[in-house]
């Protein structure tokens, strides 16, 4: 049998796919019995904000996405077709109808039992008796400190802060510079072969390649002066209570920061100081950092840029920034209540606790954003929980399509930035000899992703039979 704990969009998908594999499955929902901040009903799968799934076309990666969770068999995109309203090129829902076909769907199983009890610790697991914890990113107290006891206190997070991101495309390069700071690269160099002849790859720290890591977007005091007036008067998000507590210093949100004052920003993520404008050969008065944020180099992270005003207003007074006057945004910034795990450090590719591979994470708290991607990863930490308990061997599909580019993200980005992220096709394998075209680049991302999905099902499906006939 296999527990699963958090009945939210990864644990609903992930009790479908145990039981749609042949194995029992409990799953654990502790409302109504305990609220949470947020949640408003005692369904299962409760669409706690937008009821949206965004896009649903082969043109971009969460459309891409839920083409393979449909081909995966997924629950929640059969009952998100079930309860779809129009809304454009979108996937959006009715949402009381998609909690209530999920939740009607669950009881109706006959290898699931559903417990309305909070799960106060993570429970005993083994081989035969995996357990699944989705219990999101409100995850109750006291499950959040056992969790922290088991990860350690410092791999687990329970604020989002996120910086706005933008598409490269949409940077005006004429305004930018690039550089590192004081001229110091991290970024690890080859080496020339070393005195025994041998190729080294140790990083080099603090060498300059020449390039400079980061785009830069230096300011006048005029034109601080002009984004300073517009962030200190712009409009904040509404945020639930929880969202009132403090923030972490490390994590301010730059219009608390600029409301201390009005060079505070100057003397933080907007510090020039090592930094020398080539077109006029000095520090500039205030810069704003762009850090790359793929490796393909698609999407740069407005750096220590956190910020809670409502994404109308971002998206006008980040446009203030010389540089980002068209910017298109991929991602806006936020700060909210959010329980999630440093993906790389705990988790495999499967979705196993590497310290403990009868354990399972999944959905928001594994470290995914969304609700597409937390149930996507809900439905691969299904399947591999019930190929464990099965005997079977355990595997996620291949980085290029876009669930398993996910699996990939959330356990080998750099722990050291680590920040949930949605599913885009930044962080999918690159297409080699790709069309020069975007809109082409994303239909062949696309095609290749669904073909290599198909692949990777058949070598499943012949693992399985050969296990059965023990071949
Ligand atoms: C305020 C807010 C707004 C958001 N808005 C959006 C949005 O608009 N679009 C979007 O894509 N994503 C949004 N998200 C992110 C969203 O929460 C996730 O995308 C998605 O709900 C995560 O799915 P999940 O299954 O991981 O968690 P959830 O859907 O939250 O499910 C977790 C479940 O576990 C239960 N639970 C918690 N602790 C325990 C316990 N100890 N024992 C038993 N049960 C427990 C909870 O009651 C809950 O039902 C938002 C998040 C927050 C906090």
């Amino acid at each position: 049998m296999i527990r699963i704990i958090g009945g939210g969009l990864a644990g609903c998908e992930a009790a479908w796919q145990v039981a749609s594999n042949g194995v029992a499955v409990t799953l654990y929902e502790m409302r109504p019995e305990r609220p949470t901040a947020v949640h408003k009903t005692d369904r299962l799968a409760e669409l706690v904000c937008s009821n949206s799934f965004r896009g649903d076309k082969l043109d971009n990666a969460v459309g891409l996405l839920k083409e393979e969770m449909r081909r995966l068999g997924s629950l929640v995109m059969r009952a998100a077709e079930a309860s779809r309203v129009p809304a454009g090129a979108a996937l959006a829902v009715d949402r009381e109808r998609f909690a209530e076909t999920i939740t009607a769907a669950l009881s109706a199983h006959p290898l699931i039992t559903i417990v309305r009890e909070e799960v106060s610790a993570i429970p005993e697991s083994s081989e035969r008796a995996p357990v699944i914890v989705a219990t999101g990113p409100l995850t109750s107290d006291a499950l959040s400190a056992d969790i922290a006891h088991l990860v350690g206190g410092k791999h687990l997070y329970f604020y989002d802060a996120i910086s706005p991101i933008v598409l490269a495309d949409t940077i005006d390069h004429s305004k930018v510079f690039r550089a590192s700071r004081w001229n110091r690269s991290l970024r690890p160099v080859r080496l020339t072969p070393d005195a025994t002849g041998e190729d080294s790859d140790r990083p080099a720290c603090g060498v300059d390649d020449g390039e400079g890591d980061y785009l830069n977007c230096p300011l006048t005091r005029e034109e601080y002066e002009r984004f300073y007036d517009a962030l200190v008067t712009a409009e904040s998000a509404t945020v639930h209570d929880f969202d009132k507590e403090r923030f972490f210093e490390g994590c301010l949100p730059i219009e608390v920061m600029a409301h201390r004052g009005r060079d505070t920003l100057r003397f933080g993520p907007m510090k020039p100081v090592g930094l020398t404008d080539p077109r006029t050969g000095r520090e500039p008065y205030a810069a704003v950092q762009l850090r790359q944020d793929t490796l393909a180099g698609d999407h740069f992270s407005l750096v220590g840029f956190q910020t809670q005003i409502k994404w109308g207003e971002q998206a006008r007074v980040l446009r203030l920034i010389p540089g980002l006057e068209q910017a298109e945004f991929v991602r806006f910034g936020m700060v909210h209540r959010n329980t999630y795990v440093n993906g790389p450090t705990v988790l495999a590719e499967t979705w196993q606790v590497r310290v403990r591979p009868s354990l399972f994470f999944a959905g928001q708290m594994s470290g995914v954003e969304g609700y597409v991607e937390s149930a996507a990863s809900g439905l691969i930490a299904g399947l591999n929980a019930a190929a464990l308990f099965r005997g079977e061997p355990l595997s996620s599909p291949p980085r290029t399509t876009a669930i398993g580019a996910l699996a990939y993200y959330v356990s080998h980005a750099d722990p050291a930035h680590y920040e949930p992220s949605n599913i885009t096709f930044g962080i999918m394998e690159p297409l080699l000899g790709a069309p020069r075209s975007r809109m082409a680049r994303k239909l062949a991302t696309s095609e290749r992703a669904l073909t290599e999905l198909q692949t990777w099902l058949h070598g499943r499906a012949s693992q399985s039979l050969s296990e059965v006939s023990g071949a």
